[in-house]
């Protein structure tokens, strides 16, 4: 079990609003006859982004990634519904409701990927809103309010280094700076991206917001899993609790002194031992959290002595570090990072060192929307699809969405084999399950 892992089990005996059974069996057995539609749509994506290295590549706003964009529009238009973009180039495929001015359920995950990733992780939560409008249109159901399939831009960050580009530009909260942003390979920046995608930078430079989050009735996101616990636990679906917050030093550095290999010890003013204790010290502080049931979960993912300044045998004065602790309350992400100072301070007190922390970089924890979680599991338990609660420990635009104060949920399918690799190993049929889930939800709460 990992530490963010929430292992809440649905074990029934909770009070939640009762679904109603033939709108659930209604939805699965609607959902179920998409099957080709979905497959369709997971074709498309393996043909118009397959990567001759392995897996595909679909990185934001290249023209692997806009000819999907495209092609998801079409076929969106043959199932009757409306296709329209934002500055963003982000693609809203909308089955009209009854109330055009009603606030509007939208549904919607990523369309790119990582290079040579796997073809489920984003593209998923897309295939999944465009079946869910096929199987209403298909019982002839006109929801009361418009639902609205986002195929978002560019949320995976390997590519520019920000997160939730096309999700927050939507919301009109990109940070500064991050049109600027250049691409990692090819050097192309964010603006240029979106102009030649068919967005309009000018405009999101502008803050110009695709909509308002009190527009919004909820931000709806089916995703694969990218642990391994639904698979572990033999169980097709998961209904999401949240998805951390994090505080980050993205360049922290101990400062010592160099010194002679024969310095002794007391004399000695070591960045590396300090820079040790502080992460044996953070692994303790992991180990009692866990111990307390407090998921969390803490990385040091970069930790180097200057190359132009270290030698075997000099006493190391220097030694840079990156640290990334996440957690899904903000109380307990506010008491890590006072813990984390203590720990710092007492290691600069005993060993004569200076850390250097540089700019702390904060998320905030993504949290879901109580009311359509218990209705998510109620439909579950109502069709028998075996499923459990679990945390995300990775990140997803529906913490955009959260953070913009959207009343959220994300439902998770299960996926051998991790995800961001060509051997994501998500089936139909799960995905059709979860996928009825979500749908039995909209059909109810827009009847
Ligand atoms: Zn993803």
């Amino acid at each position: 079990m990992t530490s963010l892992d929430c292992p809440i089990i649905i074990s029934g005996g909770k009070k939640v609003k009762s679904f109603e059974f033939p709108i659930c069996t209604q939805a699965l057995d609607s959902v179920t006859r998409q099957r080709s539609l979905a497959e369709q749509l997971f074709n498309v994506l393996l043909e118009l982004s397959s990567d001759p290295e392995g897996g595909v590549t679909r990185a934001p706003y290249s023209p692997e990634e806009t000819s999907i964009h495209q092609r998801f529009g079409d076929i969106a238009e043959s199932l009757g519904l409306t296709v329209t973009r934002d500055a963003m180039a982000n693609t809203y495929m909308t089955l009209p409701g009854r109330d055009p001015s009603a606030k509007k359920i939208l549904i919607g995950s990523h369309l790119d990927s990582v290079k040579q990733g796997g073809n489920f992780d984003g593209a998923a939560g897309v295939v999944a809103g465009l079946v869910a409008c096929a199987a209403l249109k298909d019982l002839g159901i006109q929801p009361s309010c418009d639902i609205s399939v986002m195929g978002v831009r560019a949320e995976e960050s390997a590519w520019f280094g920000v997160s939730y580009i096309g999700s927050r530009g939507a919301l009109g909260v990109l940070p500064d700076g991050a049109l600027d942003a250049k691409r990692s390979d090819t050097g192309l920046t964010l603006a240029d991206g979106i102009r030649v995608a068919g967005g309009d930078p000018e405009a999101v430079a502008a803050r110009k917001k695709t909509f308002e989050p009190t527009d919004l009735r909820c931000f709806l996101e089916l995703h694969i899993e990218q642990g391994p616990l639904l698979d572990r636990d033999g169980l097709p679906v998961g209904i999401v609790t949240g998805i951390p917050g994090n505080f980050r030093f993205p360049d922290a550095h101990v400062i010592g002194e160099y010194g002679h290999v024969g310095l002794l010890k007391d004399w000695r003013r070591d960045a590396v031992t300090a820079a040790s204790e502080f992460v044996v010290a953070m692994d303790a502080l992991w180990a009692d959290w866990e111990g307390a049931g407090k998921p969390m979960a803490c990385t040091i993912g970069e930790f180097s002595t200057n190359p132009e300044l270290h030698a075997m045998t000099k006493v190391p004065g220097e030694l840079r570090f990156t640290l990334d602790v996440r957690a899904y309350s903000s109380a307990h992400l506010q008491e890590l990072e006072q813990k984390t100072l203590a720990i710092i301070r007492s290691i600069e007190e005993r060993r004569g060192v200076r850390f250097e922390l540089g700019n702390t970089a904060r998320a905030a924890v993504g949290e879901m929307a109580p009311a359509i979680c218990d209705g998510f599991e109620a439909i579950a338990r109502n069709l028998a699809i075996p499923a459990r609660r679990l945390g995300s420990p990775a990140s997803h635009d529906s913490a955009a969405f959260a953070a913009a104060g959207v009343p959220t949920a994300m439902i998770f399918v299960r996926n051998a084999n991790g995800s961001h690799n060509p051997a994501e190993g998500m089936t139909i049929d799960d995905f059709l399950q979860a996928t009825a889930i979500m749908t039995a939800w909209i059909a109810d709460t827009t009847k």
